[in-house]
C-alpha cells in the first residue's frame, strides 16, 4: 500500500473561492505549496488578484489562474466554472470560503443585508457545489470544503443571519456528502471558531478580549491554523471522510 504520511496534490486543480484574503489567502498558499495547481478568486479588486496570482507564482512551481468573480451572482458563477473547464479541463479540489459578514441584532436586521448574506454565503455555497460537482463527476471523483463557522454551530448574539447562513451550510454539507459519495466526491465542512482576518479586524477591544477568553488555548486563531485542516479534508490523508463538521477553534466549543 502506498505510504500516505506525505500529501502530493500535484496534478490536482483547486478552485477557492474568496482566495485574495484571510483564510483563503492562506488555503491557496498551502495548496500550491503541495503542489495543486491554484485558481484564486476575489470579487472587488483586480489589482489585489494580479498582484496574488504573482505571489503564487514566484514562491511555488505551480500553474494559477484568477477568477474576479462574485460568487452571489449565478451567471458569474456559470462563468467561472466554464473558464476553470475551459483552462484546466478538470477540477478536483474546491473550496468554498468566500462569505461576508454583517452583525445587527434581531431587530435590527433589514431585508438587504438578509439578503446579501444568503446570497453570498448560502445560496453561493449550493452555485459552486452544483458547478463543481458536475466538473469532479468527469474526473472520477474530488473533494470539497464548506467554510462554515462556529457560530453556525454554536449562534451568537447579534448574529442571527449570519449564524443562519453558516448552519446552512452544515446542512448542505452533510446533505451534498450523501448525494456524491457515490460519485468518489467527499464534501466536509470547517467551523473556524475567532481567527485573525479583516473580517474580525474592527471589533472593538472590548469583544475582542471577550472571544479570546472563550478562547480554551488563550490566543486567536491565525488563517494559517485553519488552512492546515482544509489541507487534511482536500488531501489522500481523508480518503475515508465525508459528511463531517471539522472545528477549528483553540477549544471554544468544548
Ligand atoms: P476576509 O478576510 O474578509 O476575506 C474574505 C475573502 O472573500 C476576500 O478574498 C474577499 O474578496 C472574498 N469575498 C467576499 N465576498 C465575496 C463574493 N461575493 N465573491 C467572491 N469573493 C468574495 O474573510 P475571512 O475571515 O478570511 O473569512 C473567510 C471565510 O471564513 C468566510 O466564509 C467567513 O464567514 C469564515 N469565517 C471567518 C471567521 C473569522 O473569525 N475570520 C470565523 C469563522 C468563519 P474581496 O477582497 O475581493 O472582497
Amino acid at each position: 500500500m502506498k505510504s500516505t504520511s506525505s500529501i502530493d496534490l500535484s496534478g490536482r486543480v483547486a478552485f477557492i473561492t474568496g482566495s485574495t484574503r484571510g483564510i483563503g489567502w492562506a488555503v491557496a498558499r498551502i495548496l500550491a505549496e503541495n503542489g495543486a495547481a491554484i485558481i484564486l478568486n476575489g470579487r472587488s479588486s483586480p489589482e489585489r488578484l494580479h498582484s496574488r496570482i504573482g505571489e503564487i507564482c514566484s514562491r511555488f512551481d505551480v500553474p494559477v489562474e484568477g477568477i474576479l468573480a462574485d460568487v452571489s451572482d449565478p451567471r458569474a458563477i456559470s462563468r467561472a466554472y466554464r473558464s476553470i473547464h475551459s483552462q484546466f479541463g478538470r477540477l478536483d479540489i474546491l473550496v468554498n470560503n468566500a462569505g461576508v459578514l454583517e452583525d445587527a441584532v434581531l431587530g435590527m436586521i433589514g431585508e438587504a443585508g438578509l439578503r446579501r448574506l444568503f446570497e453570498t454565503n448560502t445560496a453561493g455555497v449550493i452555485h459552486s457545489l452544483q458547478a463543481a460537482s458536475r466538473l469532479m463527476k468527469r474526473n472520477g471523483g474530488g473533494s470539497i470544503v464548506n467554510i462554515s463557522s462556529i457560530v453556525g454551530v454554536e449562534g451568537n448574539r447579534g448574529q442571527v443571519a449570519y449564524s443562519a447562513t453558516k448552519a446552512a451550510i452544515l446542512g448542505i454539507s452533510k446533505s451534498a456528502a450523501k448525494e456524491l459519495a457515490g460519485d468518489n466526491i467527499r464534501v466536509n465542512a470547517v467551523a473556524p471558531g475567532f481567527i485573525d482576518t479583516d473580517m474580525v479586524r474592527n471589533l472593538s477591544d472590548t469583544i475582542r478580549k471577550e472571544n479570546i477568553a472563550r478562547i480554551g488555548m488563550g490566543r486567536i486563531g491565525s488563517p494559517e491554523d485553519v488552512a492546515r485542516a482544509v489541507l487534511f479534508l482536500v488531501s489522500d490523508l481523508s480518503t475515508y471522510v465525508t459528511g463531517q463538521i471539522l472545528g477549528v477553534d483553540g477549544g471554544m466549543v468544548i
